[in-house]
């Protein structure tokens, strides 16, 4: 029997960079809010000089717990999913700032033509340029619409980017708050041979700060100082925004935010219409609590999300038989693999030096920058040169053909550790009928409570799209003065074995329709006006770009619909 706790206004289950944002928004407007996050406490005290590869890159302290909780995965409906033992294509975060603390901070807004993706499509090419079983949908929410959130995301972050942006990338009511990262010799070699040409290079927008920074919340933190151990590590310095030490302390200074971390919550409590609250175990002593709630918002990345409104039975579970129901549908992914690596025989770089966010990129090849009439995929990628460290254990650039092991695999790393500058397209990831989530039938977490099933795999738009930007990553580096290139144009079928990116979105999507979307686009929940999700798993479709900048501006908007509700109730569009 699980303990009743006194009610409270709201309850967030997870405290990443959604739980933590929408803690501060409401606890600045007065609202007493419960946090409630399944992994530990920490801080940038935890990180001071360990750059220690093997416990955090390799060994993932930083992520979920696999032996407790994991997904199954399989390619197709006609193969038995199997357990996730090991990471992995993706890695799910744990712990307060979840998966916001061990990121790069690349920071990119979505492309305007990425919102209204179907009525964009439809209006330039027609019908017929959707392939069948391609489940395209708009967001029910326009670029300009969610342009403010953009800017509050940015502000509080202290993103640091060009003053301005390309005008086919994003136009920008307000500019970045902080000047762009320094240019490595490798940027300035992209960087001029995509102009020569004709294409529009700019920095990446980056959550490692450029300069000391004091946000609107009055926040402090210091510049970036370039240790190139950003991805999968926390930043000791506080430069890498991260949750931990953004919006999580604004928040607790306000003294109306209960932070319980250890807290894993397994059930929504509702009625059919509305929830009551949450139930969650204490991690350490396996005791069972309910936390009676006016509002809960789910907060815990997209399979969490996903999982428990599946379990707790809570809205329409998606069936692709039938096409009918909304909770699981369109899960996407992300279509990486074009690339080609420029190897330098007469020249070295200083790959050591570099931060997550440090590179340069064109998107004249992303979204609908270009014309499809002739091509057999839709959408397409940004293509960069990023420079985010030298890692002795993981970094190995080495030509193909070179053995994996022995005395010349050695050589050929040590040879080319500095002598390689790799340009990469990150693909957009278009939804199909057959794509989706759902529970799975036999595999069971830690507590008995099915795991989360994926069913995903590459299609023939992933293999085209993959091809033709290949072939726009190879023309860069032959313009970059190397010694010889090597492209990478292939795909084949989806692998969860080697790391590829934490881009997982879709299951709670958002649109205007209750039958084929799970929340408004305030991310309230059509089914229960009182339950709000938010994170990537609102993404109808994925864009050619990391996807936090669109999360944070998301649950700026959350909390906005939330305070919208707490005074006067009932949906909200
Ligand atoms: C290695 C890596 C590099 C990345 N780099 C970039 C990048 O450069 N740019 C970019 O845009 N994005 C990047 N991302 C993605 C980015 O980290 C995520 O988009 C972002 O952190 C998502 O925030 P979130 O709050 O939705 O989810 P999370 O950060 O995953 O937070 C969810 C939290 O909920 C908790 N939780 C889950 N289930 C429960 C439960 N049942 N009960 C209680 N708590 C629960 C989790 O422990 C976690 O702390 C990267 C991700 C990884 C892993
Ligand atoms: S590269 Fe910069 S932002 Fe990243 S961990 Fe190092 S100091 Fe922090």
């Amino acid at each position: 029997m699980a303990n009743k706790l006194p009610k409270v206004n709201v309850v967030i289950v997870g405290m990443g960079w959604v739980g933590g944002i929408i803690a501060a928004e409401l606890t600045k407007a007065g609202h007493n809010v419960v946090g409630l996050e399944r992994g530990k406490s920490r801080g940038t005290q935890d990180y001071y000089h360990v750059h220690d590869e093997l416990r955090y890159a390799t060994r993932y302290e930083l992520m979920q717990d696999l032996s407790k909780e994991t997904i199954t995965f399989r390619n197709t409906e006609k193969i038995r999913a199997l357990p996730m033992r090991t990471y992995g294509s993706f890695l799910m975060g744990d712990g307060l700032g979840g998966a916001g603390v061990h990121w790069n901070g690349q920071y990119y807004r979505f492309l305007p033509y990425d919102f209204e993706i179907y009525t964009k499509t439809v209006e330039r090419y027609g019908k017929s340029k959707i392939p069948e079983g391609m489940t395209l949908r708009d967001w029910g929410i326009t670029y300009g619409e969610l342009e403010p959130y953009f800017v509050k995301y940015e502000q509080m972050a202290g993103i640091s980017g060009d003053k301005e942006l390309p005008e086919h990338v994003s136009q920008m009511s307000k500019p970045f708050p902080t000047g762009p990262m320094k240019q490595t010799p490798g940027m300035k070699l992209f960087t001029e041979s995509a102009k020569k040409l004709g294409y529009h290079p700019y920095n990446i927008p980056s959550a490692n700060l450029s300069e000391a920074y004091t946000n609107p919340d009055g926040i402090e933190r210091a510049a970036c100082q370039y240790c190139g151990y950003c991805e999968r590590f926390g930043c000791e310095y506080g430069s890498k925004a991260d949750p931990v030490v953004t919006v999580l302390p604004v928040a607790l200074q306000t003294g109306k935010f209960e932070l319980r971390t250890f807290s894993n919550v397994t059930e929504i409590i509702h009625d059919g219409k509305k929830a009551t609250g949450i139930k969650y175990v204490n991690v350490p002593t396996g005791e069972e609590y309910m936390q009676p709630a006016d509002v809960v918002i789910l907060a815990g990345y997209v399979f969490t999300n996903v999982r428990l409104l599946l379990v707790s039975k809570l809205g329409q579970p998606y069936d692709p038989k039938s096409d009918t129901g909304s909770v699981g549908r369109n899960y996407a992914y992300q279509v990486n693999g074009a690339s080609t690596a420029a190897f330098y025989e007469d020249r070295e770089f200083n790959m050591a030096m570099g931060a997550g966010a440090l590179g340069s990129c064109i998107d004249d090849f992303n979204g609908d920058n270009f014309d499809h009439s002739s091509l057999n995929f839709l959408h397409g990628a940004n293509i960069r040169f990023t420079q985010a460290g030298l890692r002795p254990i993981q970094y190995q650039p080495t030509p193909a053909g070179t053995p994996k092991w022995g005395k010349s695999f050695k050589q050929a790393t040590l040879h080319n550790a500095n002598r390689v500058l790799s340009i990469a397209g990150q693909g957009a990831c278009m939804p199909y009928r057959h794509h989706y989530l759902d529970l799975d039938p036999e595999y069971k977490d830690a507590l008995g409570i099915p795991l989360i099933r994926m069913t995903f795999d590459f299609e023939q738009q992933d293999i085209e799209l993959v091809k033709f930007i290949a072939r726009k990553t190879k023309e860069i580096a032959d313009g970059m003065g190397a010694t010889t290139t090597q492209m990478n144009d292939v795909i084949k079928q989806y692998n969860i074995v080697p790391y590829q990116s934490t881009h997982n979105t879709g299951g709670t999507i958002m649109g205007s329709d209750p039958k084929t979307s799970v929340v408004n686009n305030y991310l309230q929940m059509w089914d229960a006006d009182n339950v709000f999700i938010c994170g990537a798993s609102n993404f109808p479709h994925n864009g050619g770009y990391n996807p936090t900048g669109v999360v944070g501006a998301l649950a700026y908007r959350t909390a906005e619909g939330v305070g919208k509700y707490l005074q006067k109730g009932g949906s909200l569009v």
